[in-house]
């Protein structure tokens, strides 16, 4: 019997396996897939640390109107898509008011500016570095105002972070990014996050790191998680503790346990498209809803956020993500038939949910990380190990508090 369980193989379930097992936990890793497969597979890639504050919903009269209007591309929903999730999108919407999300932003900068200092250990142990990049990543502005509020924004951040960021004019992001034929007024450049250019590969490395230091990967259906005695079992998997990493599927699990988690589920699609010259750096476009990010089977256009139960076909938000990548870049065919899709695990709060659960003795929580998992996880999973050690945890990140929310 292992003494610890970790459900979930993706980003953060990798994290919490490995940072138990540094200190001295034999851990096992049950996943149904192999380990990075889906929503740690399909992200743009991002090791973050200018995300300081996480991503509020869209509140100004002007904004909401187009998303209820079905106009724009941040936001995409449809009726039964919305009805799902309505508790959690409305918490989320209260949440995103400014003085709630200023609360939130204090917890989320913290996390954040661990980032890379959480992976950079776990990229070198793993041999992950020739599919690491650490020079940033480029925001581009069209226009004048987008250009000024950016200016703004990189300011603020440095200040209240200390976030570094170059601000680029039209000539010198063309310097930067040959690769652009049309002009552009500027850029920032966020020169301290990092990007990867096989996401689901790094999460396999990392897995296999952990074998590599005695771990064990089972390959099996967690769904089942039950008590035996004082143990905790899933398939055939036994151990003494269980930790529920299972990114988006976690609230299907807690729910079994009394524990009812509140999520949103923001839907998005990528594909990668062939590319002779690809960019030499992630660029967001975040006027059009896309991070268009040079990856190993070439440019990957990702997209913001759906609220839809299923996958739509031919999704309009990529349609529109690859007409404003080809306006930017020299892009060929899609490399795959169909796009990929998946769901970023939103918490109203928009803190993730890291710690004990509540009436359950020894099952712990790890989920909920929402546009920055695959940036969080090894940051989070320290939090975790350390609170399972014995540690205080962060109160703020506790599962009780949605015992508190939901009465
Ligand atoms: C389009 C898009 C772009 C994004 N871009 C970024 C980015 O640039 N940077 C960033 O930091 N984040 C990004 N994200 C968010 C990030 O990808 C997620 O927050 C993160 O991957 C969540 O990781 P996870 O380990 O919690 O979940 P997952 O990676 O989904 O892992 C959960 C695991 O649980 C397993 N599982 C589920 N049910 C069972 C079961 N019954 N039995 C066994 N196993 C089960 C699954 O197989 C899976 O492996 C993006 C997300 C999307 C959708």
């Amino acid at each position: 019997m292992s003494e610890i369980l970790v459900l979930g193989a993706g980003m953060v379930g990798v994290s919490t396996a490995l940072a138990l097992q540094e200190r001295g936990h034999d851990v096992t890793i049950i996943d149904r897939n192999s380990p990075g497969r889906e929503t740690s597979y399909g992200n743009a890639g991002l090791i973050q640390t200018e995300a300081v504050e996480p991503y509020a919903m869209p509140l100004a009269p002007g904004a909401l109107m187009q998303i209820a209007l079905g106009r724009g591309y941040d936001v995409k929903w449809n009726i039964p898509g919305l009805l799902s999730q309505a508790g959690a999108v409305w918490a989320y919407a209260k949440n995103s008011l400014p003085s709630a999300h200023r609360r939130a932003s204090q917890t989320w900068g913290r996390l954040i500016r661990q980032s890379t200092e959480r992976h950079g250990p776990l990229v070198e142990a793993s041999g992950a570095d020739n599919i690491i990049r650490r020079d940033g990543y480029v925001e581009i502005h069209r226009t004048p105002k987008k250009m000024e509020k950016a200016r703004k924004a990189a300011e603020r951040f440095r200040t209240e972070f200390g976030v570094e960021a170059r601000l680029l004019d039209g000539k010198e992001l063309r310097a930067l990014e040959p690769a652009i034929k049309i002009e552009v007024e500027g850029a920032t450049h966020w020169t301290d996050s990092w990007n990867c250019s096989d996401p689901g590969g790094l999460v396999a490395r990392y897995a296999a790191l952990f074998e590599r230091r005695g771990g064990r990967v089972l390959n099996g259906d967690a769904g089942d998680l039950h008590r035996k005695g004082a143990a905790w079992v899933a398939d055939e998997a036994e151990a003494e503790h269980a930790v529920v990493a299972l990114g988006p599927w976690s609230p299907m699990m807690l729910g079994r346990f009394g524990l009812n988690v509140p999520m949103v589920y923001k839907r998005g699609y990528h594909r990668h498209y062939h590319m002779d010259a690809p960019p030499h750096h992630p660029i967001a476009d975040f006027g059009n809803s896309v991070v268009l990010s040079p990856m190993r089977r070439g440019l990957r256009i990702a997209t913001a956020a759906e609220l839809t139960r299923n996958p739509r076909l031919t999704p309009p938000q990529l349609s529109h993500g690859e007409a404003a990548a080809r306006e930017l870049f020299d892009i060929g065919a899609p490399v795959e038939a169909e796009p990929w899709t998946g769901r970023r695990p939103c918490m109203p709060d928009m803190l993730p949910v890291v710690g004990r659960v509540p009436d359950q003795e020894n099952l712990w929580a790890h989920f909920g990380h929402g546009h920055q998992g695959f940036t969080l996880g090894p940051v989070t999973a320290e939090i975790l190990a350390d609170e399972l050690d014995g540690g205080d945890g962060w109160p703020e990140l506790q599962p009780d508090r949605l015992k508190r929310a939901t009465g």
